[in-house]
């Protein structure tokens, strides 16, 4: 059998299906394999979470998500590292972690395994076809074809694509009949233009951030928030981008909105401000704002308020405290775009899960044919979600695709 794409998702298929019997080969275009895993977690990689459910992604099916999760939770996927010698740490955050805090080992112990499990690792050899032969499939690659039972196809999607990704798995995948959700990069800064909230650049908090469309709130997390010289990041950001590309496609309008008031609601935040007011009329309002966001951004948010320094809660009239709390509350960000797919760490879109099963990961539209990754429709927060759909999908395809070929002895196939 063969698998396409040696990133996180097709290298565990290549250990799975070597564990289930599988003669396997691994094709990946570039040579230097796992690219991604080496610039993940910031060099760190996180590897998995602690709490692992479908609400931590962004897809048309829950319960296919769980199915998934289900067959290789991330309790399965701690336990596999640590017995190829990779001990994991829990941060206080929920995200896992090798404890020498280093992509590189994670990658060295599967490349160690796939070494170990005779998977025949191709390098620089790119695959440009799959079309159906008899019962079975033939890859066309840059060095000739290989006739197969089944194939992995774990191609990544369009995120950084000078790691080897770009996009030709989706067509792979669309001549053989596959139909694809249209595609956006997820987990990518936001642009602003022009930058306005520039002179915030560098400031750090921690925000509710909420993409409303037509009065309609899309989408709503929380975490740290990053301004930057061209607009905003950190992983609240990332996590939001998606929902803002996707609602812009249909509403030029949608809005990011921030709220930095930890967890009060306006009402909240306008009574706190009210009692406050009347507990110490002569605090100053930029000292009741820097009890929660940093100075500078306390300054911006006072000014665009129309408060002037020095402002005391006492000299604060309803309708200024109320500009107040809307822009503690419900900032609006501009936004221009997203970074785009170069600095995405995931795709959005991708073979549609209804053309997949989750039970075994394989095409309901091509016999021998299974999907493992970034590929599919479906993409996580951040936290190390991602690693672990790859995970998840790459032991569910790559077993399934090997007890395939056990199943398959046709005599015109070389290789199982
Ligand atoms: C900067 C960054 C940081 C990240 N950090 C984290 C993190 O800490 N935790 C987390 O969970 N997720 C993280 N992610 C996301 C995670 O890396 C991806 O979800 C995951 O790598 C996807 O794995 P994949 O195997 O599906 O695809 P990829 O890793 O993209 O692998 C696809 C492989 O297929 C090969 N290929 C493509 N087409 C062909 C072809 N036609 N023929 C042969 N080979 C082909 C490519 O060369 C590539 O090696 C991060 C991503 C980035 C970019």
């Amino acid at each position: 059998m063969a698998i396409v794409g040696a990133g996180a998702a097709g290298l565990m298929a290549a250990i799975a299906s070597s564990r289930a019997g599988g003669r396997t080969v691994l094709f990946d275009r570039r040579r230097k394999v796992g690219a991604k895993i080496l610039m993940s977690g910031g060099t760190r990689c996180n590897v998995t979470n602690a709490s692992v459910s479908e609400r931590d992604y962004v897809t048309s099916s829950g319960p296919f998500v769980r199915k998934v999760l289900r067959q290789f939770p991330p309790e399965e996927t701690r336990e596999f590292f640590e017995r190829l010698g990779v001990k994991l740490k829990l941060e206080p955050t929920g995200k896992f972690f090798p404890v020498s805090d280093s992509a590189g080992d994670v990658l060295t112990a599967l490349l160690r395994a796939v070494d170990a499990e005779r998977v025949e690792l191709r390098r620089d050899i790119t695959v440009d076809g799959i079309s159906r032969r008899n019962d079975g499939l033939t890859v066309a690659t840059s060095e000739g074809e290989l006739y197969v039972s089944s194939v992995v196809l774990a191609t990544g999607g369009l995120s950084y694509p000078q790691t080897g990704s770009d996009g030709l798995g989706y067509r792979i995948a669309e001549r053989l009949g596959h139909s694809i959700v249209r595609t956006s990069a997820a987990l990518t800064p936001l642009i602003a233009s022009p930058p306005i909230h520039a002179g915030l650049a560098g400031i750090t908090l921690d925000a509710k951030l909420r993409v409303v469309s037509r009065s309609r709130i899309v989408a709503e997390r929380f975490g740290s928030l990053l301004f930057t010289h061209a607009g905003y990041s950190g992983p609240v950001v990332l996590d939001i981008s998606r929902h803002w590309e996707r609602a812009s496609w249909e509403d030029p309008d949608a809005q990011v909105l921030a709220s930095f008031a930890a967890g009060r609601s306006q009402e909240d935040f306008d009574a706190h401000i009210l009692a406050e007011a009347a507990r110490a009329p002569r605090r100053h309002v930029a000292n009741l704002l820097a009890a929660i966001v940093p100075q500078r951004l306390a300054e911006t948010l006072m000014a665009g308020s129309g408060i002037s320094a020095g402002t005391m809660l006492s000299g604060l009239g309803r309708d200024v405290r109320r500009r107040l709390v809307d822009s503690v509350c419900a900032l609006r960000l501009p936004v221009d775009r997203v970074a785009g797919f170069g600095k995405a760490e995931v795709t959005a879109g991708g073979i549609p899960l209804l053309e997949v099963r989750a039970r075994d990961m394989s095409s309901k539209i091509v016999d021998g044919l299974y999907f493992a990754g970034e590929i599919l429709d479906v993409d996580g927060y951040i936290g190390g979600f991602n690693f672990q759909w790859a995970w998840s999908t790459g032991w569910v395809a790559g077993t399934a695709a090997a007890k395939r070929a056990a199943a398959f002895r046709h005599p015109r196939t070389p290789l199982g």
